[in-house]
């Protein structure tokens, strides 16, 4: 059983987070039982008309206003730069999203696509947003495959134009800005053509990231030209501007979505993804996206994926995307296994909560992997249900771990007490990139927002004259059936999405916004998402200590990624002995950039984010205290 209600825990962890950030005693509640009471935010501080403070780069940061956390300083300072002059939470985003186009290109941008999930503080509802890229009209469950029948080989199809999907992002701003927003796009695109003409300033992550790429960007002269600097990274400390990403944000802005989705801009990223420019001696595959897929791109509202965990209502984005799905199974799955045993995930040690956590995790990628994709009957009412996980945690031996890969279950609506599931696939491959952020406003308003190019550098090829990498996210379906004789609902076809482990997550507590998280990082996303609410509803931790915890993701492959700290220590022992075979999370050797922001209710924040990961984030408020 929990040991919190929702409302005894938020208050809880209240205090705990006060404490953290060394807020003065009389603001804590003066008795226990007692509600906190906070003296309403100021409204009149310095940066309120116009003149926004400069915030340093630190992981968390209390206060109130409203709250970016993002892993760049740049583009949260932009989002705080738009909350200060009277912006929402959605213009906010999307103003922090675009600024991170610029300075995580790698990551996000124009050529790519993501989901957000918001809550409209005025309807009091939680919806979403699908800017997924889609798949050319001519794109059968073929296209990945070779004329010997075999599957092409990924790194291939990755810098290629075959990869490119249709571009969903400008597509989800403009949406969002109309449906939630204040500005309009050519402001909320300002600061970031601003931010990509004057430069920023090279960190440890970007020129890594550049390094490790320079290969692949050397075979295409308009990637080299922008990113590279002699064909190798640009130094640490140096001043890095884009004027033709600048053109880009400017042709967006005051021309609208139209020039990409039926303009000139639209024009040469056909062209582009069509017949990628290669230097003279290498040739890669092109594309088969035309201008009809482009004007026929739409960004999609659609109802989230609603969950409860612990008292909490919890939204997260529906397919194509698995992530809300998954997040919800696995919490499910975490709620089934304190049942068994009678013991909360908060009284377990380290050891066993993180093997509670990789059977759960485990559970939920077999049956995310078998039924979830971008095709009709997706069982989702199923995968989420309680009594589903019920049936499905009666795998679970506190013991022992069981044999992966753990056969999918069948989500029927007939639950029995054991249903173990006969058909076990193995684990598709799927990369980490991606960026997260997270937004809120004064008037309660909360975007959590995951962004992406796919792999780190997308496909590696650049638009000409206008300095943004396209993605590869078509290289997210399974290029054949995971399993024969077996549906697959993530097989490439005509206009379909591929499926994503995006999983940007808003938490309400009766009602009122509650705690906004989300994380890059491919199919670890889900993994750490969950992890992150884990370790601050159940564990005990402050909300940066619960994004800082080390990590691991088990997604039902044949080894589970974990960090260093697990790995290498007395944990990583103990879980071997239970029979988790562990390995290590990669290069580098981390999992997810978690960004999140706790809503405490009467106008205060706290934004958190990674206090090292991809070199630290960026969690900033308008009037910090
Ligand atoms: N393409 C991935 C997804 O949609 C995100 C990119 C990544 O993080 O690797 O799940």
């Amino acid at each position: 059983m929990s040991r919190h209600s929702a409302r005894t825990t938020s208050r809880s962890r209240w205090v705990l987070g006060a404490i953290v950030v060394g807020l003065p005693l009389s603001l804590l509640p003066a008795t226990a039982g007692a509600q906190p009471s906070l003296a309403p935010a100021p409204q009149r501080d310095r940066g309120w008309h116009g003149q926004p403070t400069t915030l340093p780069k630190v992981p968390v940061m209390t206060g109130s206003g409203g709250a970016v956390s993002s892993v760049d300083r740049d583009a949260s300072q932009v989002g705080i730069d738009i909350l200060s002059r009277g912006g929402n939470a959605a213009d906010a985003a999307v103003a922090t999203a675009a600024a991170l186009g610029v300075t995580e290109p790698y990551s996000a941008g124009i050529g790519g696509g993501g989901f957000l999930v918001y809550y409209d503080a005025k309807s009091r509802k939680v919806s979403t947003i699908d800017g997924r890229e889609t798949a050319p009209a001519t794109f059968t469950y073929k296209t990945f495959v070779d004329a010997a029948g075999q599957p092409m080989v990924f790194n291939t199809v990755v810098n290629s134009g075959l990869s490119v999907g249709i571009p969903g992002t400008p597509a989800l701003w403009a949406k969002a800005l109309r449906d939630y927003g204040t500005l309009s796009l050519n402001a909320a695109l300002k600061p970031a053509e601003r931010l990509a003409a004057n430069g920023f300033v090279v960190d440890k992550t970007f020129a890594d990231q550049t390094a490790a790429n320079a290969e692949r960007f050397s075979v295409f002269p308009e990637t080299a030209k922008v990113f590279l600097r002699d064909n190798k990274a640009p130094a640490v400390g140096s001043v890095f501007t884009n004027p033709d990403m600048a053109r880009a944000y400017r042709t967006l802005r005051t021309q609208g979505t139209k020039a990409l989705y039926a303009g000139r801009l639209g024009q040469a990223i056909v062209a582009e993804a069509r017949a990628p420019h290669t230097t003279p001696g290498t040739s890669v595959m092109g594309g088969e996206m035309t201008m009809a897929d482009l004007r026929a791109y739409r960004a999609l509202t659609k109802a989230p994926i609603h969950s409860q965990y612990k008292g909490y209502d919890v939204y997260g984005m529906p397919v194509p995307s698995s992530g809300g799905i998954a997040v919800a199974a696995i919490l499910n799955l975490m709620t089934a296994y304190e049942r068994r045993t009678g013991v909360s995930t908060g009284e377990v040690d380290q050891t066993q909560y993180l093997h509670r956590f990789s059977e759960a995790s485990a559970t939920a990628f077999a049956d995310r992997n078998r039924w979830v994709g971008d095709v009709p009957g997706v069982p989702v009412k199923e995968l989420t249900d309680p009594a589903f996980a019920a049936e499905r945690a009666c795998l679970f031996d506190p013991t022992k771990a069981n044999p992966r890969p753990i056969p999918f279950g069948s989500p029927d609506g007939s639950y029995a007490a054991c249903a173990p599931g006969t058909v076990a696939q193995k684990e598709p491959y799927e990369g980490q990139s991606t960026t997260h952020l997270t937004a809120t406003d004064r008037w309660g308003n909360v975007a959590s927002y995951t962004l992406t190019i796919e792999q780190t550098g997308g496909s590696g090829i650049t638009v000409p004259g206008y300095g943004f990498l396209l993605n590869n996210e078509l290289t997210d379906f399974n290029f054949t059936p995971l399993t024969k004789d077996v549906p697959d609902p993530n097989l490439p076809g005509p206009g379909k999405r591929p499926r994503s482990s995006m999983s940007p997550t808003i938490l309400l507590n009766d009602g009122k916004p509650f705690l906004a998280v989300g994380s890059p990082g491919g199919a670890t996303i889900i993994t750490s998402v969950s992890q992150a609410i884990l370790g601050y509803l159940d564990r005990d931790l402050s909300l940066v200590d619960a994004i800082a915890a080390p990590r691991l993701s088990s997604r039902n492959g044949s080894t589970e990624g974990a960090e260093p700290e697990i790995l290498g220590g007395p944990t990583g022992a103990a879980l071997t002995a239970m029979g988790h075979k562990l390995a290590s999370a990669g290069t580098p050797n981390e999992i997810g950039a978690v960004t999140a922001i706790r809503s405490f209710g009467h106008g205060l924040f706290q934004a958190a984010a990674e206090t090292t990961r991809r070199g630290g984030g960026s969690a900033m408020v308008v009037h910090p205290r």
